[in-house]
């Protein structure tokens, strides 16, 4: 199946149309900018060069558009008629606790993703409007929504309730629901099959790594723990968010600040983790070059930021009495040595030896960098979310209809 994966943002539209059945991304790209001046689509062909055009997008439908347009260009496209897209599969951010899988879209599914935006007011709002948008420009075409939530449905109670009053899960919801979830499955697989270990007989600690990072813990295929919550915010420290802190913090903060709900929740996304605490980048490779050049906070935002993975593997070895395997992925996970270096170190205590070269060498590669002794593998792996998304969109359609069709309810 053809099927066309959008992960929309606020003023983005990040786009991947994936054949399944031989799984080669035939194209991807992003239009960015939506709503502003300088709005741009960038495009690339699997097998041509990228392209950049300039356009006025005003808003998501015309983003889609654009998309669908370049899809079938003359000059830059990979289909000749607009029926060989044969599905869409969105990323949505945020499931709740009713999504535990990937769901076709219909005017029921959308009722209930309006219902979540009291839980994600900062993401399924575009989510929704990727969806709409793609309704218009593709009318009748099955729609999947594949959710970052769904993976972690499996985490028990003991580890997803906060010690606050019962009554505040009862009544809003207010539980760990965790993220990137199909991000942790498929690097987890990966591993596995790297490995040739089935699975569900491993104990798997996975790290994506990316602007936004999170760990999960993996008993036997199964995430037991994550260490985003309630919103993407909390656990570890991230490019511009603070992760875990003392709630009483912010608090403490606008009262003395006298700030808004507004400004206290930029504050906390926007102006924190390794940009707040450098005051130079939000950027990995920006943090380490200055490091290493010799900038004492870039150093200090480095350390804390490693730190906390390192804390996060010891604690999540010991919630699952074990560990077989740990994962390294998204941007700075596959792609900085220091970073894994640094998260891996004083952790031979627990089985973990990394091998220096193999962790310098491994860029761009699915690859095994512990050393031969090590008790724990230690692997660095690719991650592919959008093919998750396409695979599991397949998957919904054709256990809904048994084959692909194009007979979705109009949402
Ligand atoms: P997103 O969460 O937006 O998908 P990515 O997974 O693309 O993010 O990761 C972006 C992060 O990866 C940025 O902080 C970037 O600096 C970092 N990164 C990319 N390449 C490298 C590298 N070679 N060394 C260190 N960090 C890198």
């Amino acid at each position: 199946m053809k099927i066309l994966v959008i992960n929309c943002g606020s003023s983005s539209v990040k786009y991947q149309f994936i054949d399944t059945d031989t799984e080669l991304s035939l194209a991807r790209g992003m239009v960015s900018r939506i709503g502003m001046a300088g709005s741009v689509l960038e495009h690339k062909p699997h097998d041509r060069p990228v392209v950049k055009l300039g356009m006025d997008i005003l808003d998501h439908i015309v983003a889609v558009e654009a998309v669908v347009s370049i899809l079938l260009s003359a000059n830059h496209g990979v289909i000749k008629d607009k029926s060989e897209i044969e599905a869409v599969g969105h990323r949505v951010a945020h499931g709740g606790a009713h999504f535990t899988d990937a769901a076709m879209i219909t005017p029921a599914v959308m009722t209930e993703l309006r219902d979540l935006i009291e839980l994600a007011p900062l993401h399924n709002p575009h989510n929704i409007r990727g969806i709409n948008a793609c309704n218009k420009t593709l009318p009748g075409l099955p729609q999947v929504a594949v959710f970052d939530t769904s993976f972690h449905h499996t985490i028990p109670p003991h580890a997803y309730l906060y010690g606050l009053p019962y009554v505040m899960y009862k009544r809003y919801g207010i539980r760990r629901y965790g993220f990137h979830g199909t991000s942790h499955k498929f690097v987890c697989e990966r591993a596995s099959t790297i490995l040739g270990r089935p699975v569900d007989q491993m104990k798997v600690i996975t790290c994506h790594l990316g602007n936004g990072a999170s760990m999960t813990a993996i008993d036997r295929g199964v995430s037991v723990d994550t260490t985003m919550g309630f919103t993407p915010l909390e656990g570890l420290l991230m490019g511009t968010r603070s992760g875990d802190m003392d709630p009483a913090i912010i608090l403490h903060i606008m009262a003395r600040e006298e700030l808004s709900l507004h400004e206290a929740n930029t504050l906390l996304n926007k102006h924190s983790g390794l940009m707040g605490i450098s005051g130079v980048s939000s950027d990995m490779r920006e943090i380490i070059e200055a490091a290493n050049s010799g900038n004492s906070m870039a150093q200090l935002a480095l350390d804390v930021y490693c730190y906390r993975i390192r804390k996060y593997i010891g604690s999540y070895t010991a919630v699952m009495n074990g560990l077989d395997a740990l994962v390294f992925t998204a941007g700075v996970g596959e792609n900085s040595a220091e970073v894994r270096r640094l998260s891996c170190q004083h952790l031979d205590f627990l089985g973990i030896e990394l091998d220096e070269n193999k962790n310098q060498t491994a860029r761009g590669r699915d690859t095994v960098i512990s050393s031969a002794g090590s008790k724990v593998s230690v692997l660095c792996v690719s991650t592919n979310e959008e093919l998750v998304i396409a695979r599991d969109t397949e998957r919904v359609i054709k256990s809904m209809t048994g084959s692909p069709s194009k007979t979705s309810a109009t949402v």
